[in-house]
């Protein structure tokens, strides 16, 4: 950040006071711009024993398998939040079930939610995807999913699906994680 998006003066960056870290200040508007993490929501869906992924058509990671989801909006909940960005990636409509992944990745200032859910009825592409498609284990593309946190959530799935138990799992994806995938991809 270069300017103040208050009243559009140069802004500094350095530690306000009684704060202990550094952020973006103007001096002429005395606005502190604080930047937080973002929320990433997204489902599961589900179909009998098939799972649905979409093939990304934007960057990053374009042409590569991911779960329907996106980031948060302003004024709704994480639900919503999931819900929507299956109907914009997927035009699916679900049944939402409980929170599944939450997936922290602290150098990237993400944070995942992925939420179970059944798929009621069809699917299509939205303008975010190529393609969508239903896939049993043995078909999911391992080698092109789009993000470590998507194969993670895959890999708990397919291991609690083995005694029906799907416990939330909490984790965190470290900056060593997602070279590993990303520069393996
Ligand atoms: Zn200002």
């Amino acid at each position: 950040m270069n300017f103040c998006s208050q009243c559009g003066e140069k802004v500094r960056f350095a530690v306000p006071a009684g704060d202990d870290r550094p952020r973006y200040l103007c001096d002429a508007c005395g606005t502190i711009h604080y930047q937080n993490p973002r929320i990433v929501a997204g489902t599961l869906p589900v179909m009998g024993s098939k799972v649905l992924l979409c093939k990304r058509a934007i960057t990053p990671r374009k042409g590569h398998w991911t779960l329907p989801a996106g980031y948060m909006e302003n004024a709704e909940t994480t639900r919503q939040a999931a819900t929507r960005e299956t109907w914009e990636e997927a035009c699916a409509d679900v049944t939402l079930g409980d929170l599944y992944t939450l997936i922290d990745l602290p150098h990237i200032n993400q944070v995942y939610m992925i939420f179970r859910a059944e798929l009621v009825g069809g699917f299509s592409a939205g303008p975010e995807s190529l393609e969508v498609a239903l896939f049993e284990e043995h078909e999911i593309p391992w080698d092109i999913l789009a993000f470590p946190t998507i194969e993670r959530t895959l890999k708990h799935y397919y291991a609690d699906r083995k005694c029906a138990y799907y416990p939330l799992h909490i984790s965190t994806i470290t900056p060593e994680d997602r070279e590993r995938y990303l520069g393996s991809a």
